[in-house]
């Protein structure tokens, strides 16, 4: 187990406050908020691009993380912030410590916050226009561009549809390929934090949350000048705690409601690439005027050729498929970046509104490590695992350690789980 302890949570706004360590005072001894930079301070090394370490030790002390974790602590109620940590047990199975019902756990049940609430703000997980359709990849970029560049043949796709979509990336990925982040920036598309280790953070501290995000977020801002509004949880695995942590950094939750499940399968071949393909297909479209966000994910050359082959489809059945097709910020009507954090004026919810330039962007200073980049898919590294099947926990209740899903299929799969009493959890 390599979770910290969870920080000592103290929250302001009364006299007889404690003052927390990144607190300052003013001239009456008052503590003085803890205010979030944006854009994020560059921090002095980036974590490990093995995405089976947790985010731990000094790297949990950079200014980066601490500077954050005080300003979520001034702003997050401590009912929130102390809801205890999942057990993490391997990969993407978790043991849930707490009530999934009250923190609203989505891999549990598929609860969305619908609303603000004391701490929290709503999450996304439709489009609420009718007939819309937000479409959006996550895991990437592409880890070995030689082998594989599933980034680009999907954004290749889009372009040939005049498409734009959110593409949801995963810090240790960034690192290793900013021009491909750059390049679906500069292609107009939308670009979402997916943590930096894609492990799920319900097992993780607060200050692991915060680190999971503030470097993701650090490594999406040093490839693009831009600081991203929208942030997806690895496997769905969310609670009103993750919930708020995100919320209070400045992110919107986004969740799916249709799932290409490329991402689940225990093997994979062209005949279950095309039954995939066939089930979005006969499904998602059935009904002109329903909305919804999708899942997909751009990482390997099978989950990338099922949503090619979905989008395929489609552009071969525009006459019968009236869906209008946005990016997730375009969906719901909110910019996709910060305005002002970048060089490029935000307040608009359609992508970018210039182009960066490579002059321009927040490199490294020379006093910090320079990011480790794969060049010419000579050292490659070592491809993110995912889960792929269902694990069914032959336990009872609420504790039983769940297995998560990314994606999962999930009404399919928690009716299973209900019918067997047990509590399963997935993507
Ligand atoms: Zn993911």
């Amino acid at each position: 187990m390599l979770l910290l302890a969870p920080a000592v949570l103290t929250l302001l706004g009364a006299a007889t406050a404690t003052r927390l360590p990144h607190q300052a005072s003013n001239s009456h001894g008052l503590a003085k908020r803890a205010t979030l930079q944006i854009p994020p301070p560059m921090p002095a090394q980036w974590p490990s691009i093995d995405q089976t370490n947790f985010i731990t030790g000094n790297l949990l002390t950079d200014p980066l993380v601490q500077d954050a974790l005080a300003y979520v602590q001034s702003v997050v109620p401590a009912s929130l912030l102390n809801i205890p940590p999942s057990t993490f047990v391997s990969g993407a199975t978790v043991k849930y410590n707490s009530d999934v019902n009250a923190n609203c756990y989505w891999p549990y049940n598929l609860c969305v916050r619908t609303a603000a609430g004391n701490g929290y703000q709503a999450d996304v997980y439709t489009c609420p226009q009718p007939g819309t359709w937000g479409i959006s990849f996550d895991d990437g970029p592409t880890v070995d561009p030689v082998t594989h560049d599933d980034s680009a043949a999907i954004r290749a796709q889009l372009d040939k549809m005049n498409i734009k979509g959110t593409f949801f990336v995963v810090g240790s990925n960034v690192i290793q390929n900013p021009q491909i982040v750059l390049d679906e920036y500069n292609d107009g598309h939308q670009i979402g934090v997916h943590t930096w280790t894609h492990h799920p953070l319900t097992a993780c501290t607060n200050e692991q949350i915060v680190a999971e995000i503030k470097y993701a977020e650090a490594a999406i801002y040093n490839a693009t000048g831009q600081v991203p509004n929208f942030f997806r949880p690895p496997y769905g695995d969310i609670d009103d705690r993750v919930r708020a942590i995100a919320n209070a950094l400045g992110y919107t939750v986004t969740i799916w409601s249709q799932d290409d499940l490329a991402a689940d399968q225990d093997t994979t071949s062209a005949a279950i690439g095309q039954s995939l393909i066939n089930s979005a297909t006969s499904t998602w479209f059935s009904n002109s005027s329903a909305s919804f966000v999708s899942l997909s994910h751009d990482i390997t050359p099978f989950t990338s050729s099922v949503i090619l082959g979905i989008l395929q489809y489609v552009d071969a059945n525009r006459a019968s498929i009236k869906l209008d097709i946005e990016p997730v910020g375009t969906c719901v009507n909110k910019p996709w970046f910060r305005s002002g954090a970048g060089g490029s004026p935000g307040g608009t919810n359609t992508g970018r509104t210039s182009s960066p330039t490579t002059a321009g962007l927040p490199y490294f200073a020379s006093t910090q490590a320079a990011p480790v980049v794969t060049t010419t898919g000579s050292s490659p590294a070592a491809p993110p695992t995912y889960p792929t099947a269902l694990a069914l926990a032959p336990k009872s209740a609420s504790h039983a350690p769940t297995r998560l899903l990314e994606p999962g299929h999930a009404s399919s799969i928690l009716l299973l789980g209900l019918s067997l009493g047990l509590v399963i959890c997935w993507l």
